[in-house]
């Protein structure tokens, strides 16, 4: 029965074919070689030549990955099966110079080795299609649909991604068939194909669809209930869900390194045993983190963030609001839906609040710039990142606070952030959908505060200064209290490896930087004793200012005195509590307040 849907379906895929599209088929016959073969036919295109090309990055992690440097192979033949010219014309490019026929393929073997959520990876264990790291797209087509087949190998039997099916069913060797509208939605829908546990769930009105790849200390009917109330918590800020299926793909792996958000999908990298205790609320956060990402920058989304552009980086300032705003309703949700006391979730907005404040590089970088430079700085840290970078991420998150924090206060306690979010959605994606400029956003906050901003973002947007923390938060019922105060300090933070123990950071301005250590420099001695990391640690925090440290060091195999003294650093520190003034209770009652139990 399925071979005569299968034929069906080939006939139905030929008849399209008169119709301009790209169709793809996706192979991997020797997993253990961990090579993709992947073919892409273009139909009915009536010229000369086409540039074939591979993106450079994939959307929703900020850096140039050059995903061509994995394909082997690039070869193109036309419509008859008759070889082609290709010739490689850039980093990313192939030019195909065509015979007068109007179909070609081309064919190339992916190199898949990294499992990450934006990488691709295939052994005999699992397959993982990340799309921009395995797709080609054709120079001008990006606007086609088209329809992708993918042949697993015969030891997977299923099929996870949210790419809609061409039909139902599988045929006899196993192919599934897909669709897709255009290259931004082929390769914004990863796919997992393997043999991990597929279940679903509904929740908010959207069918959930869950593959989980590797070991892990979960519970099916936990997650099913969990997730639906994360789900649910998050549909409640937007109230409306704009999917009728989403489909989370979760890799368990010993080192989780976090999402990726697409339209209706994610890719989660867990840790395997994040299922249980507090480790399993970081899971729920990141379930709540990508999960908001579908409205927040997905769709409500800058100008520069789609449609993409994949050869080259996508500059924008604005990243403190699309990842920033949806790290405060990551642990923001999680209040509501009841995983989180009030108090846990001020300790988490506080130690947040107070990372940012402490790091060197806040006093540095403003917050628009780490968005803009989020390819260069943000996604390629080194030594001195903390000195001079400030994580969009957190500072985002803050800001969201403090903005939400002014609706709540301006309304009375009849409005807060969600409307907002609401108003640009509904604005910007509903409306008119299109992305918005950076003044496009500035003017919506401001009319919707009914506030001019400007000293706001040249404070704090677009400057370094550290916010009015205890006003702002004083008017929803939080006292705030700055409360750092001038320490000795050395400035040095140390790792221990191989029994040798090294400078892993300076801070900037430290008495530290001003003797001359450096990072990489290995302490072997100090002040006449044999180092070691513990006691290096308790000496330097425990030392007077005006106290000298002689240090013995190898830089290089080369051993050196070097004196260094202790001087003061005051570290910005906030406390907070909740008040017990009643017209702020009520206030602070609507901010952090639980839905769902
Ligand atoms: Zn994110």
């Amino acid at each position: 029965m399925l071979k005569y849907w299968t034929s069906i379906l080939v006939a139905a895929i030929s008849f399209l074919g008169f119709s301009q599209e790209v169709n793809y088929k996706l192979k991997m016959e020797r997993p253990q070689t961990h090579y993709f073969q992947v073919e892409m036919t273009v139909n009915d295109l009536k010229k000369d030549e086409v540039i074939v090309k591979m993106p450079v990055w994939s959307p929703g992690s900020y850096l140039v990955r050059e995903f061509s440097k994995h394909l082997d192979q690039v070869k193109a033949v036309d419509g008859k099966g008759n070889p082609l010219e290709v010739k490689k014309i850039s980093k990313n490019a192939w030019r195909v110079k065509k015979s007068k026929s109007a179909n070609f393929t081309v064919k190339y073997e992916v190199y898949a080795f990294e499992l990450t959520v934006r990488t691709s990876f295939l052994d005999l264990t699992h397959g993982f299609v990340s799309g921009p790291s395995v797709f080609m797209y054709v120079d001008g087509l990006k606007d086609k649909s088209g329809n992708l087949e993918v042949q697993p190998y015969k030891g997977f039997s299923k099929v996870t991604t949210a790419l809609p099916r061409a039909a139902e069913g599988v045929a006899s060797d196993g192919s599934r068939f897909y669709t897709y509208k255009d290259y931004d939605q082929l390769v914004d829908c990863p796919i997992e194909i393997g043999n991990q546990i597929e279940f679903d769930f509904d929740a908010a009105g959207v069918k959930h669809h869950v593959g989980i790849y590797g070991a892990g200390n979960f519970s099916v009917a936990d997650l099913k209930k969990d997730m639906a109330r994360i789900v649910e918590a998050a549909t409640e800020v937007f109230r409306q869900n704009p999917n009728k299926d989403y489909t989370f793909i979760i890799h368990n792996v010993t080192n989780g390194q976090g999402g990726l958000e697409h339209v209706n999908s994610t890719t989660l990298s867990v840790n395997r045993f994040t299922f249980s205790g507090s480790d399993y609320k970081k899971f729920l956060s990141l379930v709540a983190h990508e999960y908001f990402h579908l409205w927040n920058v997905k769709r409500i989304r800058p100008v520069q963030l789609g449609p993409f552009d994949y050869d080259n980086e996508n500059y924008t300032s604005l990243l403190w609001v699309m990842e920033g705003f949806t790290s405060y309703y990551d642990e923001l949700l999680l209040l509501r839906a009841g995983y989180y006391t009030k108090e846990e979730y001020l300790r988490k907005l506080f130690s947040s609040l107070n990372y940012v404040e402490g790091s060197p590089g806040a006093r540095v970088q403003p917050l628009a710039h780490a968005s803009f430079d989020a390819w260069i700085k943000a996604y390629r840290p080194n030594e001195n990142s903390r000195n001079t970078t400030i994580s969009y991420y957190s500072k985002g998150s803050v800001i969201a606070a403090m903005l939400d924090a002014k609706i709540i206060t301006k309304y009375k306690g009849k409005k807060s952030l969600d409307d907002f979010m609401q108003h640009i959605y509904s604005e910007y994606f509903v409306k008119k959908d299109r992305g918005f400029s950076e003044d496009e956003f500035k003017q919506e906050l401001e009319d919707f505060l009914k506030e001019d901003l400007d000293e706001f973002y040249a404070k704090y947007i677009n400057g370094t200064e550290i916010p009015d923390y205890k006003t702002i938060f004083a008017a929803v019922g939080l006292t705030v209290e700055y409360v750092g105060k001038p320490e000795p300090s050395v400035g040095v933070s140390l790792r221990e490896s191989g029994g040798k123990v090294t400078v892993s950071g300076i801070r900037r301005g430290s008495s530290a930087e001003d003797g001359g250590l450096s990072v990489n420099d290995e302490i072997i001695g100090c002040n006449g004793l044999r180092a070691d990391k513990r006691s290096l640690e308790s000496l330097f925090n425990s030392v007077d200012v005006g106290n000298e440290l002689e240090l013995l060091i190898a830089r290089d195999q080369e051993l050196y005195s070097i004196t260094i003294g202790v001087s003061t650093y005051e570290k910005p520190k906030f406390s907070y509590e909740l008040s017990n003034d009643k017209k702020t209770q009520k206030l602070s009652d609507f901010w952090l307040r639980t839905t769902s139990k």
